[in-house]
Order: C-alpha cells, then sequence, then structure tokens
C-alpha cells in the first residue's frame, strides 16, 4: 500500500480516490511485524518463505492468530474499503479463509455496496439497519459474516456484485469495476493500459493471476531496462505506462502464466507474477525432472495452445470482442486524484490495442474468436471443428 500510493497508483474505496492516501503509513511493514509478527514457514526449499505467523496483542480482537496475510487481503479489506485498522485487517484474514471466501472479490464486492450505500442506491432498509461507509471495521466484519451465512443484504451480495447489481436495480450495475463479471481493485488501471489490456483478455474474468505486463514503469520502477525491451519486444515503448503498445507483452506474460499453472510452480515464485524462477528457469527444471528436452518455445507453443483453448470455451459461453474491456462508471472518466490526476482510459486507443492484441494472436479482430486457421496451426484441429458448431 505505502509504495502503490507513492507512485501513484494506489484505488482507493471502490475508485473515488487514486493515490494520496491519507492512512498509507499505517501499512508500513517494520510497525506492523514489531507488533503482529510470531515467525515464518516456507513451503520446501523455497526461499522467500511468504507466510508469517501474526497473533494481535492487544483490543477488540486480541488473541486472534493466523498466518499468511497476502496483498490480495490487505489491500481489498484496506484502502479499497477505506479501512486503516490494521487488526481488523488480520481478523477478516481469519474470516475469509474459514468461511472459504475468495478475499478480493469480497472486498471488492463489500466496497461496491458501501458506494451503494453512500449514493443512496441502497438504504438502511436494505442493510438491516447498518450504517454502511468507509473505514468503519466493525460494519466490514458484519458484512462479510452476512455475506457467508446469506443474511439480510448478505443474501444478496453472495451472488457476486453484478447479479445483486440486477436484484437492486436502478443505477447499481454502474458502480462495479469489473470485466466478464469479475471486479478488481487495488491498482487504478487507467494509468497502466497494458495491465489493463491483459485483465481484460483474461480468460476468467478480470483476474491478474493470469498474466501481468512488467514492463511498464511506474514511478521509475521497471525490472526492465530500455535496452532489454527493445531486444524482447522491438520496442522501448513497452517501458511507457501510458502506451497502449503493450499486446506483445501481454500475450507473452499470459502464456507464461498458463506454462507456470502447468509446472504447479507458485506464482509468487515465478516470472508471471514479476520476479521468481524465469520461464528458462521453469523448462530447465522440466527437463531436469521429465528427462524431456523442452525448448522454451516448445513451452510457449503450450502456453499458446492452452490459453486458445480456455478462449473457445468462453466463446463458447458467449464471450466475444466487447467483452475484451473494463467495465464501470470510473472507466468512463479520469483518475481522480495524485500524479496521474486526469489520465483516462481512451476509446479509439483501446480499441487499436485490442486490434493488434487479435491480430497478434490470430484471432477474428471483429469478434474476438480464434481463427480456424490459427487452431489448426496450433494443433487444435478437432477443436477449430467445434467453431462450425458456434
Ligand atoms: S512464495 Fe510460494 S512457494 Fe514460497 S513459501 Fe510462499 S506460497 Fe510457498
Amino acid at each position: 500500500t505505502p509504495i502503490t500510493n507513492k507512485i501513484g497508483i494506489l484505488a482507493l474505496k471502490n475508485f473515488n480516490q487514486t493515490a494520496c492516501y491519507e492512512e498509507a503509513e499505517k501499512f508500513e511493514p517494520d510497525p506492523i511485524v514489531e507488533k503482529y509478527y510470531k515467525g515464518s514457514k516456507s513451503c520446501y526449499a523455497c526461499p522467500i518463505h511468504c507466510s508469517k505467523r501474526f497473533e494481535i496483542p492487544e483490543g477488540p480482537y486480541k488473541g486472534e492468530w493466523g498466518n499468511k496475510l497476502e496483498e490480495g487481503v490487505v489491500t481489498p479489506f484496506g484502502p479499497t474499503v477505506g479501512n486503516s485498522d490494521i487488526a481488523s485487517i488480520f481478523k477478516i484474514n481469519n474470516m475469509v479463509n474459514q468461511f472459504g471466501l475468495d478475499a478480493l472479490e469480497c472486498g471488492g464486492l463489500i466496497a461496491v455496496a458501501i458506494d451503494w450505500f453512500k449514493n443512496g442506491i441502497i438504504t438502511k432498509k436494505d442493510t438491516d439497519g447498518l450504517e454502511l461507509d468507509w473505514g468503519k471495521p466493525e460494519i466490514l466484519i458484519k458484512l462479510v459474516e452476512k455475506i457467508a451465512k446469506r443474511q439480510d443484504i448478505g443474501d444478496i451480495l453472495a451472488d457476486g456484485a453484478l447479479r445483486a447489481s440486477e436484484k437492486i436495480g436502478g443505477k447499481a450495475a454502474e458502480y462495479i469495476s469489473h470485466s466478464k463479471g469479475m471486479t478488481f481493485g487495488g491498482i487504478d488501471l487507467r494509468i497502466m493500459k497494458g495491465m489493463a489490456l491483459c485483465l481484460a483478455t483474461s480468460t476468467r474474468g478480470c483476474d491478474h493471476l493470469r498474466g501481468s505486463v512488467p514492463t511498464e514503469t511506474v514511478g521509475g520502477l521497471s525490472r526492465f531496462t530500455p535496452e532489454m525491451a527493445e531486444k524482447m519486444f522491438g520496442s522501448r515503448e513497452v517501458l511507457d505506462h501510458n502506451s497502449y503498445f503493450k499486446a506483445v507483452v501481454a500475450i507473452r506474460m499470459q502464456h507464461i502464466a498458463a506454462v507456470t499453472d502447468c509446472m504447479e510452480i507458485c506464482r509468487f515464485a515465478s516470472e508471471s507474477n514479476g520476479g521468481g524462477l524465469t520461464i528458462e528457469d521453469q523448462v530447465e527444471l522440466f527437463n531436469a525432472v521429465t528427462g524431456l528436452d523442452f525448448s522454451v518455445d516448445d513451452a510457449m507453443h503450450a502456453g499458446e495452445r492452452i490459453f486458445n483453448l480456455e478462449r473457445l470455451y468462453i466463446v463458447r459461453e458467449g464471450i466475444r470482442r466487447g467483452d475484451d474491456r473494463l467495465i464501470g462508471k470510473w472507466v468512463e472518466g479520469p483518475v481522480p486524484s495524485g500524479q496521474f490526476k486526469g489520465d483516462t482510459i481512451d476509446k479509439d486507443k483501446w480499441e487499436w490495442m485490442l486490434d493488434d492484441y487479435y491480430d497478434r494472436r490470430g484471432w477474428d479482430k471483429k469478434t474476438g474468436i480464434p481463427t480456424k486457421e490459427k487452431l489448426i496451426s496450433l494443433g487444435l484441429s478437432e477443436e477449430a471443428g467445434w467453431l462450425d458448431r458456434i
């Protein structure tokens, strides 16, 4: 949170604010470690040791303990809902884990509900008397429980933000930031055009685990030098967060993500999430274990086959070019605050970026459906036959 806030990309309060977070320092790691940290655990041989044991020493949640507080819980139950009470985030971390709820989706959903309440879309009559507002940890805890148990407003919210908006009606749907029905938050995607493309074309909704565009430089942070960018992607433009020349990176990273999943390699420890084992490392490991002689090109070919198969599945379910976009009232407008205030997603340039993406993929530009020729070239001849039945 302090880093994304400092470099200007942190999205707060259901995208009503970008960066300029007054409470960001409460998320600085050192005081949190000092107060709550009890030790680390690791999966076998992993040097990252990401599982941090914590215990809450005081206050209303005193004695609550658990493992592994991820960014994917801190952001949706922190800045996304305007909450800076760290102890409550530990408590909610345990709750979502015990209830089996997806933390990102649940936090995004509650942020939308708060926005609805503040804009009069729902009232106390709908919330069983709860006054929803930003930064109220006790309300968050009640809502998480109500959603898990389908009580009161929780019964409607438990179907997800989009279906809930259909039941609520009016302008409710406009307040949801989503792609293909999956909400997103944490990062203001209006600023990073490549990440926006990657999430909008992800096969299971707006999913940051299906690829990323790590070349984009914001706040001076990038793993890629101009020379590396030129060598790998043929242009330095991929470094510019505002450039729409990103399809070449998005496609590569989507394929790497698919391969990493097949290898059962942890995302935190791999290139597909920004650092760690590269695709070259993964192929070397694969060959060492199997005795096969895969090349990086073979692995990337496998990743492309997987991505095309996933696309065929969602095409069968009705997904087309028009669904490869970010939806919600905020996408239409400019970034409201921070150093990127005024940045927008330009509609014409977005369409150009999608054209470039489909072109490079060998998909039909009008519909976003993989062409028969492309599928056959990937060795998916039988699947190419499915297109006749769509
Ligand atoms: S980074 Fe991944 S592999 Fe390493 S300890 Fe964490 S979950 Fe396990």
